[in-house]
């Protein structure tokens, strides 16, 4: 293990997407940058876990749009890019619909126009103003407009068709738990995205992805530690000097922090170095919901049939944003299953399912009625799932749940949010540099920069801008070098 220097140009706090991808540009660029991970495992959410009888189980390797295909090639390397698989066969069940799609543009017009009856004109137009909403790709500029609303949007092109709403939406709150009361730019970037060419995973599992990443940063000489998290960040007349690990000071000209935002403004760098008007949007800024999971292990030998790739289900008579989020009741999840095709040569079968979830309804329970509520979460979903796969109860050797509480015990995330904040964190994110020279923030922010794609995605803009921090400081004397 190489020793911590006692200098850097960057110290990047986090190794979730954004945090790995950040860094990894940086050490591309030749600056000297060190990685702390607080947690032993890197990847942030995008990790997987290993459990007795040969259980490997992906976190949050679900589905992802195309554009990750592109991005890994560009900003990581073809053989991770080549390993990025498409899922086809996407099933949406609910007491109105239940219909599978590949999730591609075509099919989805095929979808509203044969299934829905929509009009394909207006189905056309509906589509088109999606692509022109996905202004984030032209510049980097916020549309001015943030007052429509996705639900806005969706009754202007098919008024009073709360199924089409439905099937439009709700694959989207259970991607990124956003409701229809969330600005429709939101909408436009993250449903735009996975229409571009259906829905992707990774092909050998998240351990294998992180594997291969750690491999590049390596070649790019970025320094990974983990176990170790960084309790403070320096600041010196208005400047990043530094962080404090272990008691220990170690120096370094810029910080990327892949932390909690608020976090890393309130708690590693201190509310006293920020002005009251900054501090007034952080403290009003709403955080994302959160997840629960259960993991099903299949018993070595066993098979499943094929019964989809993923599958939303919900009992919910209509859509309804806010009841998808009662996670103890759950009347609605959904379910990745994990073939040989997925992880070839780990000859085993997992199935993970989802719901989203409030911090509220698990934070307080008494350890044993958390415990036993746990219990219930599984027996339900093990319940929901004899419908897809009857008999699979006989098969099932492991399973374990996961609630909020996890996701905030694993992450350090404010109320265990799954992706990030709400999209007035994105402003809060992107204007950080402005208030301290050399802090930058990168990870889910603002719904359009969470999950993989958009994470990523963010961790090379965020690297891009604290290059142009790095070299406008160099040049007007303050020190620096490239490792070139
Ligand atoms: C259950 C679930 C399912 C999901 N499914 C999908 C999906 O199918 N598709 C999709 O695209 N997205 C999905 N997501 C969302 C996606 O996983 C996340 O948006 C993304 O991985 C978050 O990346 P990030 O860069 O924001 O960092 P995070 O993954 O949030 O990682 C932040 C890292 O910072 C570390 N850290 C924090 N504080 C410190 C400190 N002080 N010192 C050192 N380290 C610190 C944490 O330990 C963590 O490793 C899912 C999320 C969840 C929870």
């Amino acid at each position: 293990m190489e020793p911590l220097q006692s200098e850097y140009d960057v110290v990047v706090i986090g190794s979730g997407l954004a945090g790995l991808t950040g860094a990894n540009q940086l050490g591309k660029w030749g600056r000297r940058v060190l990685l702390l991970e607080q947690h032993a495992n890197f990847g942030g959410l995008a990790t997987c876990f290993h459990r007795p009888n040969g259980h490997i189980f992906d976190v949050s390797l679900h589905g992802f749009p195309y554009g990750m295909k592109k991005c890994c090639r560009k900003y990581w390397n073809q053989k991770i890019a080549d390993s990025i698989i498409q899922l086809p066969r996407i099933r949406l069940d609910n007491p109105q619909f239940d219909v599978t799609s590949t999730f591609e543009i075509n099919d989805f017009s095929r979808l509203l126009t044969e299934r829905f009856q929509a009009s394909p004109e207006k189905v056309d137009q509906f589509f088109h103003c999606l692509k022109e909403i996905d202004f984030y790709l032209k510049g980097l500029e916020l549309h001015s407009d943030t007052s429509l609303t996705t639900g806005q949007l969706l009754e202007e092109f098919f008024p009073g068709r709360p199924d089409i709403h439905r099937l439009l939406m709700e694959p989207i709150t259970y991607a990124n738990g956003s409701s229809p009361n969330e600005p429709a730019v939101t909408y436009g970037v993250v449903f735009g995205n996975f229409l571009n060419q259906g829905i992707f995973t990774f092909q050998g599992g998240t351990d294998n992805l992180l594997k291969e990443m750690r491999k590049e940063l390596e070649k790019n000489r970025v320094q990974l530690k983990n176990q170790i998290r960084v309790e403070k960040i320096l600041i010196r007349n208005g400047k990043v000097t530094g962080i404090i690990v272990g008691g220990q000071e170690i120096r370094c000209r810029a910080v990327l922090s892949n932390a909690n935002l608020r976090k890393t403004i309130t708690d590693l760098t201190g509310e006293e170095h920020f002005p009251t008007d900054y501090l007034d949007q952080v403290r009003s800024m709403r955080m994302s919901n959160s997840s629960c999971q259960v993991y099903l292990g299949i018993r070595k030998g066993e098979e499943i049939p094929d019964v989809g790739d993923v599958i939303f289900t919900s009992t919910l008579p209509h859509y309804d944003p806010e009841a998808l989020c009662r996670s103890r009741e759950l009347n609605s999840q959904s379910f990745s299953f994990y073939s040989p095709k997925i992880r070839p040569g780990h000859n085993r079968y997992t199935i993970v399912a989802s719901s989203n979830a409030l911090w509220e309804d698990w934070a307080d329970l008494p350890e044993e009625e958390y415990r036993a509520e746990k219990q219930k979460l599984i027996q339900k979903t093990i319940a929901n799932l004899e419908k897809y796969i009857p008999g699979v109860t006989d098969k099932i050797d492991h399973q374990e749940a996961a609630t909020p509480r996890t996701l905030a015990r694993y992450t350090g995330h404010e109320k265990g949010a799954s992706f990030g904040t709400k999209f007035e964190g994105l402003k809060i994110s992107q204007s950080l540099p402005k208030q301290i020279g050399g802090l930058f923030h990168t990870g889910s922010a603002g719904i359009i920069m969470s999950g993989w794609l958009g994470t990523v995605t963010y961790g090379v803009i965020a690297a891009h801008n604290l290059e142009i921090y790095l070299d406008s400081t160099q040049k007007s004397g303050e020190g620096g070098h490239r490792d070139d």
